[in-house]
């Protein structure tokens, strides 16, 4: 690994104090003499009326200078980036004392590293740049998601509660006194919360998870206040401001955008909400409120954020309940890779580019027997030059379906801006990032399914059925992919003081999602923490805007595919033009402000949730129709 350099900026300047010195003095020789030495025997000087005065030269740094220095600091941020993924993938995938250690060192390097070339970076705040290298010294001031606090030893504690705490996730499980030693791992977890529809046992599952991360109060509460001192020491007020600032737009305004969005959606959620509320009481009876929230435990997902597992009980009695994918993967004896191979092969007909062979070879595609891992599926470039890859435990089912589509859209975004300057090497925002793939899944329609022979030929699907599972997954996430952050906003601001965490997140899980704690819980409790993006460190508004933006790009695809039907039924399978779409916006990367990304594939500068109700118009009027009888809210 290269160690950083002094910035050849600051080791030139003598010089050009020297030769802005020397200018003065032509009037004046005697005042240059702390450049050069002066012998007595030093010749006439020529006549000074040959050679006119060059004209006057600035004295701080340069354009070029800045250049210099960003050219460096790329290629030093590439290596230490590199190194720190490979690191990181390591551990991710097999978690041992030594792994940890390893990664917390390595991210301490990176911390130190970015905090560094921040500092150092404001020497060039007041110096004229062009456009394009400007944006790339405001990208490095953002470039952290845990910034480095300035004392040595601050940061190192940072880096390792960072570390530890991400692994403590991973490592979880419930033991309960009836398994006698046995345990239960997230995903046991999970699969019950999605198919039992027992009370009780749903309620065993949700509290053995969610006690589980009170072990992790202590080290957030720690590293809020350490983190928060990095985000000072690179110019803003705390880490949830740093975060905000990344929008190309005031942090204010950023968190004003978010709450427009969700005023646009909001009608849809509730209508949602109202209508799973009613048929929920068909299954547990008043243990489901009339008019109340309802209990986070019963919505088929460990935090009550994606509902689609519970689609049998919200589904109309006795119509065709759709495609089921896990009936048919089971069938057909589909394998994980193959899964991936399907997901692929999407990408590939509208003119992707194969994945490369290491994509195959260095991948993890489901949970090894042998050694603990971080399931949390994720998708890697560990060089930034197409050293592709996916980390997942996959399940064969029709979520795990859609999230191999979203995996591969991030790496087909890594794989298409690789060529791009280092910086400039992100989603044009990073709810884009999330988007691509979740807008290619859009087009996972019922037709689609047919045709990659998932579906059996002439199986008919009713619109309100399709669009209602689809709803449970999409428009159920809304405000839950909202409160994460605003939840973290208020942590990082000081806002909410520790003892207050857990009941402000339920005020905020409450006041937007309609959901509430099964059971009673107390300041000792730190629900936030079972959800996975909270120890690790992962911002999450992006998430709420993948959610908006992924129909707005939908719809853009197929305006470019030519499809001119109730955009719910489009499909851009095997489409260039619309490929070609998607490629031209991935290939820009965050070299533009977004507003001209989501242009060159939307034709506008605006971020839309209008797309997302076009798409559920029809659900729109069902759902209105059904919920007539209804006190709608909570
Ligand atoms: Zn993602």
């Amino acid at each position: 690994m290269s160690s950083p350099r002094f910035p050849r900026s600051l080791s030139r300047r003598p010089t050009l104090f020297c030769l802005a010195s020397s200018l003065w003095l032509s009037a004046s020789f005697s005042s240059c003499t702390p450049c050069e030495p002066i012998g007595p025997l030093k010749p006439d000087p020529p006549p000074a009326v040959t050679t006119p005065p060059p004209p006057p030269k600035p004295t701080g740094p340069t354009e070029a200078d800045a250049r210099a220095f960003m050219d460096q600091t790329e290629t030093q941020l590439r290596v230490m980036w590199s190194y720190a993924q490979r690191v990181q993938f390591a551990q991710n995938t097999n978690i041992t004392t030594d792994t940890e250690q390893l990664n917390a060192q390595a991210q301490e390097q990176v911390m130190e590293l970015v905090g560094k070339k921040i500092k150092e970076a404001a020497q060039f705040d007041n110096v004229q740049l062009p456009t394009e290298l400007r944006r790339k010294f405001d990208l490095l001031k953002l470039a952290q998601d845990l910034p480095s606090p300035p004392d040595a030893n601050e940061r190192a504690e940072l880096a390792q509660l960072a570390a530890s705490m991400e692994t403590s996730y991973g490592k979880a499980k419930y033991c309960p006194p009836r398994l006698k030693g046995g345990c239960l791992t997230l995903d046991d977890l999970s699969r019950t919360l999605s198919t039992s529809r027992n009370y009780d046992e749903l309620l065993e599952a949700w509290t053995g998870w969610h006690d589980l991360a009170k072990t992790l109060r202590g080290s957030y509460v720690r590293y809020v206040v350490l983190a928060n001192k990095g985000a000072q020491n690179a110019g803003y007020a705390d880490v949830g401001a740093m975060w905000r600032s990344r929008y190309d737009m005031p942090e204010e305004a950023f968190a004003a955008e978010t709450e427009r969005l969700w005023e646009q959606v909001r009608p849809l959620y509730e209508m949602l909400h109202c209508y799973t509320r009613m048929r929920l009481r068909q299954t547990y009876g008043n243990r489901v409120p009339e008019t109340g929230p309802i209990p986070a435990h019963l919505l088929g997902n460990m935090w009550a954020q994606e509902w689609g597992n519970i689609f049998p009980l919200v589904a109309q009695p006795g119509k065709s309940q759709g495609v089921s994918l896990k009936a048919k993967f089971q069938q057909k004896k589909t394998t994980p890779v193959e899964l991936v191979k399907m997901g692929e092969s999407f990408f590939k007909s509208v003119g992707f580019d194969p994945l490369p062979d290491t994509f195959w070879k260095r991948s993890m595609f489901v949970r090894p027997k042998d050694r603990e891992v971080v399931c949390h599926a994720s998708a890697w470039d560990i060089t930034s030059r197409g050293d592709l890859r996916i980390k997942m435990c996959i399940e064969l089912d029709d979520d795990n379906f859609r999230t191999v589509h979203h995996e591969l859209g991030h790496d087909y975004y890594y794989w298409y801006y690789r060529d791009l300057p280092l910086l400039f090497q992100q989603g044009a925002n990073d709810g884009f990032h999330e988007a691509i793939g979740d807008a290619i899944a859009l087009s996972i329609t019922p037709s689609y399914l047919q045709k990659i022979g998932l579906a059996d030929p002439g199986t008919q699907v009713e619109d309100t059925t399709f669009l209602l599972h689809d709803a449970l997954e999409h428009v159920a996430f809304l405000p839950f992919g909202k409160v994460l952050d605003q939840w973290r906003w208020e942590v990082f601001s000081g806002k909410i003081k520790p003892e207050e965490y857990n009941k402000r997140w339920w005020e905020l899980r409450t006041k937007y999602q309609g959901v509430a704690p099964p059971i009673a819980r107390t300041d000792a409790d730190f629900d936030p923490g079972a959800k996975y993006h909270i120890p690790s460190n992962v911002p999450y508004a992006r998430y709420f805007l993948a959610r908006i933006l992924e129909f707005q790009f939908h719809r853009a695809l197929c305006q470019a595919a030519g499809f001119t039907g109730p955009l719910h039924k489009c499909s851009i399978y095997g489409n260039q033009a619309a490929g070609d779409k998607m490629k031209t916006m991935l290939q820009m990367g965050s070299s533009k402000p977004w507003p001209e990304a989501l242009e060159a594939i939307a034709g506008t500068q605006k971020m839309d949730g209008a797309a997302m109700l076009d798409y559920y118009a029809p659900l729109i009027t069902f759902l209105k129709d059904q919920t007539k009888s209804q006190k709608c809210g909570w």
